[in-house]
């Protein structure tokens, strides 16, 4: 623990010394938050560097004169999709920050669950497709819950797409929504058969840029942010979130969140 020590000396109306004035205060906790943010600065100054450089080496290489006709454009499809990544980067680091710093104010709207989760799997569903993966949901039909209807999406665009990318093609991805026991809360599983997480990893996967294998998830396209994002924003409803993996076995992430926002 790091302790700062002020000391003042105080004085009488008259001018005579009265006595000092200390103020002693743990600074353990600012010393960690300015580590980490410099941590962070530190991180996303190397996330961008990577593609950037990519972006500048491959159109150096083409302003110099590339021959055929196949090589160049193999270097642009590589350009781009390197700025995409940048983009992508750069939205998610953005988002982070608006929710971290709070001024990302809280809008809430009662939400019918299984219309809610049905637009979202129409929107999933080319992604799946494309892996031949089957989509499920067990949403029963007269669940509500009071929530911001665009932060409840980002969280289950994330979970749900990080479910299809961390799949074998073939394999299966289940939605489940239900009331617990109480009533005041709901369970939402989002269950995949991909590829687990090894148990050492597991602790910190909602680590910002935390992952498990960093190619793997360059070439589906990750930025390392998503689940901290998820986790910030279930959070912000008053939620909690977990994960139970086994390498080979599959992944489910539950969020517990209330049905009703107090105040
Ligand atoms: P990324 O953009 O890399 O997917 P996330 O923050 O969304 O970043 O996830 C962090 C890491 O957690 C991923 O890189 C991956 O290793 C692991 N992970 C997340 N979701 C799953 C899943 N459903 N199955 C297996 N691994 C996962």
């Amino acid at each position: 623990s790091t302790v700062r020590l002020d000391g003042v000396s105080m004085t009488q109306e008259d001018g005579s010394y009265r006595g000092m004035l200390f103020h002693l205060q743990d600074v353990t906790d600012i010393r960690r938050l300015e580590r980490m943010r410099s941590e962070f600065v530190a991180n996303v100054s190397h996330e961008l560097k990577t593609p950037l450089a990519a972006v500048k080496g491959f159109a150096e290489t083409l302003l110099g004169g590339v021959s055929d006709e196949k090589t160049s454009r193999s270097f642009l499809q590589i350009i781009y999709d390197e700025s995409e990544r940048l983009n992508r980067l750069i939205r998610d680091i953005l988002e982070l920050s608006k929710i971290e710093s709070k001024r990302s104010a809280m809008e809430y709207s009662p939400i019918h669950l299984s219309t809610f989760f049905e637009s979202m799997f129409e929107f999933m569903k080319p992604y799946a497709d494309k892996k031949r993966i089957q989509l499920k949901m067990e949403v029963p039909e007269e669940l509500f819950i009071e929530g911001d209807e665009d932060k409840l999406r980002q969280i289950f665009t994330n979970l749900l797409s990080n479910a299809v990318s961390y799949s074998q093609e073939g394999g299966r991805v289940q939605l489940t929504a239900e009331e617990m026991q109480e009533g005041d809360n709901l369970r939402f599983t989002v269950k995949d058969s991909g590829i687990g997480i090894p148990k050492k990893d597991l602790p910190r996967i909602f680590e910002r840029f935390y992952r498990v294998d960093k190619a793997r998830s360059r070439v589906s396209g990750g930025t390392g942010l998503g689940l901290s994002i998820v986790k910030h924003l279930v959070e912000l409803h008053q939620g909690s979130i977990k994960v139970e993996s086994e390498p080979g076995m599959g992944s489910s992430f539950i969020i517990e969140m209330p049905l009703l926002q107090e105040g």
